[in-house]
Formats: structure tokens, sequence, C-alpha cells
């Protein structure tokens, strides 16, 4: 059994748990979603991987922040003691990782500004592609859902690219932390949470 965290702050946690569930009945792995909502959830079991939903950073950050519940300090302070535990962040779940905001280092390897494709009314969607997803779609195209996305400025030497619009970055791997500009969720392409989990199922055996 997979144990995946979700945050629960806000965004499209509904979409990940169907892609999630999808992707794992593709790739036969048996899954339980962990909601994650306070510190505590952090705590309870042994989780094999997160998945870090996109939404609005400024609203995550007062939720989530030590003057709300404290899941983003305390989650951020988790992924620091528990390095290799994949990730997949999406948008301002990328942006959080880039740019945590706790006073500890940042948890990618690459810079982003909020917002950068400007406002709701420029949202869209495009044809990506994509690379290093082990499986043999790979370096093919990618359904990619923009939503108020961010764009990277910077990508260190510590990250690998995965996916790019045209000449742009859009999507980049630190370790094990995928972190998209872009919603897979909101594609019927599953091979973003394919690879969380088959990512996930390799670290644990
Ligand atoms: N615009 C949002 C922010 O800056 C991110 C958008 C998203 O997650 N879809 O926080």
């Amino acid at each position: 059994m997979l144990r995946i965290g979700l945050v629960m702050l806000q965004g499209a946690r509904h979409a990940h748990i169907a892609a999630l569930v999808a992707a794992a009945d593709v790739s036969e792995i048996d899954l339980e979603v962990i909601e994650l909502r306070t510190p505590d959830d952090l705590q309870v079991t042994d989780l094999d991987g997160i998945v870090f939903p996109g939404g609005e950073t400024t609203t995550m950050r007062l939720t989530g922040g030590p003057e709300g519940n404290g899941l983003l300090p305390a989650l951020f302070e988790w992924l620091r003691a528990n390095p290799g535990c994949p990730v997949l962040a999406t948008c301002a779940g990328a942006i959080l990782l880039a740019d945590p905001q706790d006073g500890g280092e940042p948890l990618i390897d690459a810079t982003v500004s909020r917002n950068a494709y400007g406002n709701q009314a420029d949202s869209f969607q495009a044809d990506l592609r994509i690379n290093g997803l082990d499986e043999p779609k790979s370096a093919s195209e990618f359904p990619g859902v923009f939503i108020r996305a961010p764009r990277y400025d910077a990508v260190g030497d510590d990250s690998t690219i995965t996916a790019t619009h045209d000449d742009e970055v859009v999507g980049i791997r630190c370790g094990n932390r995928m972190a998209l500009a872009f919603h897979p969720e909101l594609s019927d392409d599953r091979r973003f949470h394919r690879w969380l989990l088959e990512t996930a199922q390799s670290v644990r055996t």
C-alpha cells in the first residue's frame, strides 16, 4: 500500500485524487490518499509521496502559515527531513517550494515569478514537450493547462527540465521533487501522477 499525502489547503484537490486513483489503476499500485490538513496529519503515518496542489499562494500562506494552522512550515520542515520523498507540486505548490518564506532553504533549485503570464483572462492551454518520464510516451506532447501560472525566472544546476512550452521551461525536477507551472490533474493524461506513484514505489522498495 502506497501512502500519498495530499496538501488540502486549496485548489484542485479532488481532481488530484481522481488523477492519483486513475494512475494507481494503470500502474497497478495499491494507493491510500492521506489528506494533510494540519501539522498533526504529517505525523500520523509514514508517507511515501506528497502532492502539493495549486491554488492561491496568498490564501495558502494565510491559512497554512504560522498565523493560520501551521501546515506549511510543518510540511517544509518535513520535506527537509525527508529529502528523497517524491513530490508532485503544481502551480502554487511549485511557487511555495521555490519560495517557502519560512526562514529555511528553498525546496527546489529554481526561482519563479507569480502570475507572470497575466491575470485570469490570460489562462490558457497549450501542447507541451515533456522529458524524462520513464515510459514509452516520454519526450512527447503533454496537454498543459495554465491558470494564472508562474514563470520560471532561473533554473539552478540541481534541477532538470521536464516540460517546456515553446522554448520556455514550465516544469522541472529537482531530485525527486517535480514542480510544474501547469495543472496535469486537469487534463486526462496521468503520466505525471504515474511518475509520482512509480517513483514513490521505487524509493520505498
Ligand atoms: N496565481 C497563483 C499564485 O500566485 C497560482 C495559480 C495556480 O496555482 N493555478 O499563487
